[in-house]
């Protein structure tokens, strides 16, 4: 199996951990540059049967001048194109000003989209089902997959669950 996958979110909620866990080298902290590409391979994860294409699509973030409305546009077509985005949000600052506008930009998307929660090495398992709630009150997501990038927590599961989306 082969395919596409976006990773957005806002920044810190721990895209580049994440991809540096599972592609096992420093690509996608390398790859942190300004929002002028339409979108950047940020690493690709291979196995026997398997190979994900891991892509960054910076646009879709707020946009802060201009050009940047543009951008969303752009963004937007690209990940019409993915088979699967990855919306990925961090647990402990919760749900936020930015989650709130790249979930906009989702509704005019039709590709399946996980909703990936990271960080839960840092907060109680009681607080997670709420937040979960208030996320899927907005958007109905594919799967929804709490993960920690940083300890590595339930990354192979989520892996697993992307496959069957390629
Ligand atoms: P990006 O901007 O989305 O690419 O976020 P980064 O990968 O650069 O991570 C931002 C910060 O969050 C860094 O200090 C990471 O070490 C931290 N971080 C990322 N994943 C986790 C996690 O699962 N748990 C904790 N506690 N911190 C994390
Ligand atoms: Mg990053």
């Amino acid at each position: 199996k082969s395919g596409f996958v976006a990773i957005i979110g806002r920044p810190n909620v721990g895209k580049s951990t994440f991809l540096n866990r599972v592609i096992g080298q420093k690509i996608a902290i390398m790859s942190d540059k300004p929002q002028t590409t339409r979108n950047k391979i940020q690493g690709v994860y291979t196995t026997d049967d398997t190979q994900i294409i891991f892509i960054d699509t910076p646009g879709i973030h707020k946009p802060k001048h201009k050009l940047g409305d543009f951008m969303v546009k752009v963004a937007q077509s690209a990940l019409q194109e993915v088979d699967l985005i990855l919306f990925m949000v961090d647990a402990v600052e919760g749900l936020g000003r930015g989650d709130e506008f790249i979930m906009e930009r989702l509704k005019q998307v039709d590709t399946p989209v996980f909703l990936v929660i990271n960080k839960i090495d840092e907060v109680h398992p009681d607080d997670l089902l709420p937040l979960i709630d208030q996320y899927r009150s907005r958007h109905s997501f594919a799967e929804v997959v709490p993960i920690s990038a940083l300890q590595g927590n339930n990354v192979e599961t989520l892996l697993e669950q992307i496959k069957k989306y390629l």
